[in-house]
């Protein structure tokens, strides 16, 4: 009697062990396996997206300051984007604060923008 059950004891004992043993190794799995995966799933995914859509964005911007500045008749277009490449979002608003004021029209000449009342198209040359 006494004997049976110092078996049932190491059995379950022996069993409980194994049953860890496997909760360890499935838990090791799912935090070591598992974030890896998700890294390369939608975590690294999502914030290599998350760099392109901010590098789009800047060069977006890029793009629009130099056309601004080129149709208001600025003699410096590149300079102001490159003042906005180093300087970000500060150089940008220096940009808006001091380009000339006044409405942008399309040139009848060559079809770019060109601000109002300047003597003639910084595009085309036409006035
Ligand atoms: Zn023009």
């Amino acid at each position: 009697m006494l004997d049976s059950l110092v078996k049932l004891k190491r059995f379950s004992l022996a069993r409980f062990s194994s049953l860890f043993a496997a909760a360890l190794f499935l838990q090791m799995n799912d935090s070591g396996f598992g974030g890896a995966s998700a890294c390369a799933g939608v975590g690294c995914f999502g914030m290599i997206a998350f760099f392109v859509i901010v590098l789009a964005i800047n060069i977006a911007i890029l793009v629009w300051v130099q056309k601004d500045a080129k149709a208001r008749g600025m003699d410096n277009p590149v300079l102001w984007m490159i003042v906005v490449l180093l300087t970000s979002w500060v150089g940008l608003i220096i940009y808006i604060l001091s380009r000339p004021k006044g409405e942008l029209v399309v040139c009848a000449s060559c079809g770019q923008k060109r601000m109002q009342g300047l003597a003639k198209c910084p595009s085309c040359g036409n006035p």
